[in-house]
């Protein structure tokens, strides 16, 4: 296969799918009302299907999922990619320069909700397929699609439908296109995202608020005794120091360093965006405290009368809530329980509750088959990437890095200023084709890494 014939017939076809794009945008599809999800899901079927993809749609006790595949039994390498076929709400409407189930292309852009997050990313892989499908009748390795259709509401029902069909998604890599790329307009290949553990902490006092006076020396203050438990927590410099908490991290890899340390950084400029005077760091601890390190943050901590002027009381409750970032490896369930552990041994008498929680995910940089997609992510642009090992919010990665135990990489086709979930969404022209381009390139370096005329090779995949 050859990558200018690739593009030149990607360049003939432009106009159809263009059309394909618009089609896709027309076809709402909000997912927490519910609003032509169904419709959509067949319209994407259609669509596949015209590509030469083998779909279904699967139903799920939400929106369905959009199944794919182009399985040849010669090919002993398979890619899952990912994507999302719902929308957010379109509201404010007024804030629209055109409506937003109306595509409509202006300066170079086509504007509609779902443009960018995440129909026109989403698209650049059936087309990819339909691209090389058409040119050489057939693919380089194996491919399934799973188009997710209530991402941009909490997926509840995602996890269980991958938990449920392991062997139908199984894979040796999963891609996603989705989020914009860099505002210097150079691509992103992201591997990875922070966990989180969500506790709320609640100490008790008395039965009721007292008079601060007359039961004054007498009732309980829950407020010191949750105070006293925070500070056999957590040390003035942040060091956590629940038994166990730091043991399961896994390191970053001499690559991985390296990276973080030549990410561009801006001390300044981060202490202006952050709002605090400076910033003390160099580019490898910073990026290394928001992907590799986890956090034991207050984020609300509350008892007693906090209006203005006085009010004497002795409070009988104190609460505190605390969101754990967790890095990779870090298990939520484990963390919960020794915190649970630290509390019987300090406090007994505080309760825990746990709010919520997801695993963190991490594929590491070093893997062969993520340094054949940063090879081609490169090629495509014509642009070195910036690598993120992993980023500091916490996504569902570890979906398909836990439950599949496949390695995951996400590269954002859309514009830096794609405005996802705001109105007047748009997506570069230039970007959605470069996209599609850039799934080509990949299909065909994963091809040329893992099948060699068509026998089989011994694919290592190694730690995710
Ligand atoms: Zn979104």
């Amino acid at each position: 296969m050859d990558f200018i014939e690739v593009k030149n017939r990607i360049e003939e076809n432009k106009e159809e799918y263009m059309e394909t794009f618009l089609s896709l945008l027309r076809q709402p599809s909000i997912s927490s009302t519910n609003y032509g999800i169904e419709d959509c899901a067949e319209l994407l079927k259609t669509i596949m299907e015209r590509a030469g993809i083998d779909v279904k749609v699967m139903p799920t006790d939400g929106s369905p999922v959009v199944y794919g595949e182009v399985i040849h039994p010669d090919n002993n390498f398979t890619i899952l990619f990912y994507g999302h076929y719902d929308v957010q709400p379109a509201d404010p409407l007024e804030s629209w320069i055109s409506p937003p189930f109306e595509p409509t292309i202006r300066n170079g852009r086509v504007y509609a909700r779902g443009a960018g997050d995440n129909k026109g990313q989403l698209l650049a892989h059936i087309l990819a397929v339909k691209t090389l499908l058409d040119t050489y009748g057939k693919l380089p390795i194996n491919v399934k699609f799973l188009y997710d259709g209530e991402e941009e509401n909490s997926s509840l029902n995602f996890e269980p439908f991958v938990r449920n069909n392991k062997t139908l998604l199984k894979a040796d890599v999963v891609y996603t296109a989705d989020g914009p790329m860099d505002p210097s307009g150079k691509p992103m290949v992201l591997l990875g995202n922070r966990g989180m553990l969500y506790i709320k902490m609640r100490a008790k006092g008395a039965s009721h608020d007292n008079h601060s006076g007359n039961k004054g020396g007498i009732a309980p203050n829950p407020a010191w005794k949750l105070i006293h438990l925070l500070n056999t927590m957590v040390t003035p410099e942040g060091k956590v120091l629940i038994d166990g908490f730091y043991d399961d991290i896994r390191k970053p890899t001499k690559e991985e360093s390296s990276i973080l340390r030549n990410l561009p950084f801006d001390p300044i400029e981060t202490a202006k965006v952050v709002g605090v005077d400076k910033i003390d760091l160099d580019a490898e601890t910073y990026y290394g405290r928001i992907a590799m390190q986890p956090t034991f943050n207050i984020n609300g901590l509350y008892s007693g009368y906090t209006e203005d002027g006085q009010k004497t009381i002795i409070p009988s409750t104190a609460t505190v809530t605390i969101d754990m970032r967790l890095a990779a490896d870090q298990n939520p369930e484990k963390i919960y329980s020794k915190i649970v552990e630290h509390i019987n041994v300090h406090a007994p008498d505080i309760e825990i509750e746990k709010m919520g929680s997801t695993k963190p995910s991490r594929t590491s940089v070093n893997l062969e088959v993520v340094q054949t997609i940063l090879g081609a992510v490169r090629d495509s642009y014509e642009q070195e990437p910036i690598i993120l090992p992993a980023i500091g919010a916490t996504m569902p990665g570890y979906v398909f890095t836990d439950i599949l135990a496949q390695p995951a990489v996400l590269v954002p086709y859309a514009n830096a200023d794609e405005d996802n979930h705001a109105p007047n969404e748009n997506m570069d022209i230039d970007c959605y084709y470069k996209g599609i381009q850039t799934s080509c390139k990949v299909l065909m370096d994963l091809g040329e890494k893992y099948t060699e005329n068509g026998t089989r090779r011994k694919i290592e995949i190694g730690k995710v």
